[in-house]
C-alpha cells in the first residue's frame, strides 16, 4: 500500500489521498449505493466472522490474552449479530420515510431519504480490536458509502487479520484498510472524508475532530470516560456482586470503554459489598488471578505502568483491601480492590481502564449524582437497587452516554438503544438503526404540484395581506 524508500515502507499523504481519490471514483460512480451491494458486502463480513473464527480468536489471544469465551461472546458473536440485523433490516432502513406536512404548503407531500455521505474513515482502538473496528464498517456499508479502516496499531496481529481478511473477502474498489500508527492516521486525517469515525481517548478524539473541522467533515467520536457504580444496601448482594465482576474483570480485565472504573456506596454497606466481592471473585478467578486464563493480560508495557503508577500513588497506599499483585514480565495485574480512595488520588482522576476497581464511600447515596456529576459525563454509569424512588433520581439526575440499573454493560447489546457517549465521553452513536443513520444524511425532500398556487405568498405585498 505505501512506497519504499530505503527499503522502508512509507504510507504517507500521496498514498492517503489516492485511496481517498479511488474510492472517490468507485462512490461517485455508484457502485456503493445499490441494495445490491450493500447486501454483498454485508454478507462477505458475515462470512469473515464465521469462516474465521479461530484466526480471530488467535489474534484476540496474541494482542490480548483475549479468554476465547469473551473472544466469541463480546467480539465475534455482536459483529455477526450486527450484520444479521443490517441484513434483515436493510430494505426497511434505506426506504424514504413519510412524513407529515402543514397546512403552510398545503397541498404537498414530504419524505426524508436517506443519502450514503461518500467515503468515510474508521479509526478503531485495541481493546475490543474486531468489534470496534468492523461494528462501525457494518453502518458505513448498510448506509451506502466507501470506507477506510484504521485497525489499532496497538493489537497488531488483529490489525493484521483485519487486512488480511477484509482484502480477500470485501470489494477493495471501496472498503480498504489501512495499518499504522500516528504517522499513517495523521496522512489519513490530512484528506477530505465525509465523515469520521473515532474510537479511542478523548485525547485524540480532539485531534480527530481539529483534523475534521478543517474540511467541515462531520465526526462520530466514541470515547471513554470514569463509569461509576452505585450500590444501595438492600439488593441481592451475590447477582450485584457477580454483575459488578462480569462488567468489570469480565470484560477484557477491565480494559473496556463500560467497564465500572468505580463504586460508590455508604460508609455501613461498604464491608459487606468488599467481602462478596472478594468471595466471588475467587470463585471465578481462584486463589492465583495473576495465573487465571480467563483474564485478559494488560495491553502493553505502557499501559501495564500506567496502571502500576495509579497502585503506587501514596495518596491510596494503604487502601488496597484486595488483590495488588502484578508481574512486569507476563503484563498481568490482579483483580484488585481499593477503599475509601481520596477523591484526589490519581485514580479518582483519571479513567482507570484495567483492574483496579476503587470504592469511594458516602453517608447517603444521593451525594453520588453531586460526584458523578462533578467530574466529566461519563460513557456509563450503573445503579444497583430495589429502592424505586432512587432509580427515578438516578435516571433523572446522572448525565452519562448510557445507564443500566441492576447490572453493567448490558446496554451495549439493547440494538434497539443508540450507543455513545455525552460531553467528554463522545460525540453521536451507533448500533443497529443507529449506525445506519450515523452514517447517512437525512435528504428532505417535498413535493407539490401545480395546484393550489395561492397568490398571498407573491408581492405586492399589500396590506390586505398583511391581515389575513
Ligand atoms: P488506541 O491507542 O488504539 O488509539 C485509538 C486510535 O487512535 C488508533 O487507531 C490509533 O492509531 C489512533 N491514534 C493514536 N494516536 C494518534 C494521534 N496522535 N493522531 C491520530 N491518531 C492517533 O486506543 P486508546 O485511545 O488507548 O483506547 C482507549 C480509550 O478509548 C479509552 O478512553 C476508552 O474508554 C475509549 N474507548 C471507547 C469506546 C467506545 O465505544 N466509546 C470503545 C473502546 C475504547
Amino acid at each position: 500500500m505505501g512506497r519504499e524508500e530505503g527499503g522502508v515502507v512509507i504510507f504517507g499523504a500521496k498514498e492517503a489521498s489516492k485511496i481517498v481519490e479511488e474510492l472517490g471514483a468507485s462512490f461517485s460512480a455508484g457502485k456503493t449505493r445499490t441494495y445490491e451491494w450493500r447486501r454483498s458486502q454485508l454478507k462477505s463480513l458475515l462470512k469473515v466472522a464465521k469462516e474465521h473464527e479461530q484466526e480471530i480468536i488467535d489474534a484476540l489471544s496474541g494482542d490480548l490474552s483475549k479468554p476465547e469465551f469473551e473472544a466469541y461472546v463480546q467480539e465475534i458473536a455482536m459483529l455477526k449479530n450486527s450484520c444479521k440485523l443490517a441484513l434483515k433490516e436493510l430494505k426497511h432502513w434505506m426506504a424514504p420515510e413519510k412524513v407529515k406536512t402543514s397546512l403552510t404548503t398545503f397541498p404537498s407531500s414530504a419524505e426524508i431519504v436517506y443519502e450514503p455521505l461518500g467515503v468515510v474513515l474508521v479509526i478503531s482502538a485495541w481493546n475490543y480490536p474486531f468489534l470496534l473496528s468492523l461494528d462501525p464498517v457494518v453502518g458505513a456499508i448498510a448506509a451506502g458509502n466507501a470506507v477506510v479502516l484504521k485497525p489499532s496499531e496497538i493489537a497488531p496481529a488483529s490489525s493484521k487479520l483485519l487486512a488480511k481478511l477484509l482484502g480477500e473477502y470485501m470489494d477493495t474498489s471501496s472498503i480498504r484498510v489501512v495499518e499504522g500508527a500516528v504517522e499513517e492516521t495523521s496522512a489519513l486525517l490530512e484528506q477530505k472524508w465525509d465523515k469520521i469515525c473515532y474510537t479511542g481517548n478523548a485525547r485524540v478524539g480532539r485531534i480527530v475532530m481539529a483534523a475534521a473541522a478543517k474540511h467541515l467533515t462531520p465526526v462520530l467520536l466514541e470515547l471513554g470516560g470514569k463509569s461509576p457504580v452505585i450500590v444501595d444496601s438492600g439488593i441481592n448482594l451475590q447477582v450485584t456482586t457477580r454483575r459488578i465482576i462480569a462488567g468489570k474483570w469480565g470484560c477484557n480485565n477491565g480494559q473496556a470503554c463500560i467497564s465500572p472504573d468505580y463504586i460508590i456506596t455508604t460508609k455501613d454497606f461498604a464491608p459487606k459489598l468488599v467481602d462478596s466481592l472478594k468471595l466471588e471473585l475467587e470463585k471465578c478467578y481462584g486463589k492465583s488471578p495473576l495465573e487465571s486464563k480467563d483474564l485478559s493480560r494488560i495491553v502493553n508495557s505502557n499501559h501495564w505502568n500506567r496502571l502500576k503508577k495509579l497502585l503506587d500513588d501514596e495518596r491510596v497506599s494503604g487502601k488496597i483491601v484486595h488483590g495488588g499483585e502484578v508481574e512486569e514480565t507476563k503484563l498481568r495485574i490482579a483483580p484488585t480492590i481499593l477503599l475509601d480512595v481520596p477523591r484526589d488520588s490519581l485514580i479518582m482522576n483519571e479513567e482507570i481502564f484495567g483492574p483496579l476497581l476503587p470504592i469511594i464511600t458516602v453517608e447517603k447515596l444521593e451525594e453520588s449524582f453531586d460526584i458523578i456529576n462533578s467530574g466529566t459525563k461519563p460513557l456509563a454509569a450503573y445503579l444497583f437497587t430495589d429502592d424505586k424512588k432512587l432509580k427515578q433520581l438516578f435516571v433523572k439526575n446522572v448525565s452519562a452516554g448510557g445507564l443500566v440499573i441492576n447490572d453493567t454493560t448490558i446496554h451495549l447489546a439493547v440494538h434497539t438503544l443508540p450507543f455513545g457517549g455525552v460531553g467528554e465521553s463522545g460525540i453521536g452513536a451507533y448500533h443497529g438503526k443507529f449506525s445506519f443513520d450515523a452514517f447517512s444524511h437525512k435528504k428532505a425532500v417535498v413535493y407539490r404540484s401545480f395546484a393550489g398556487d395561492a397568490s398571498i405568498r407573491y408581492a405586492p405585498y399589500t396590506k390586505g395581506k398583511l391581515r389575513l
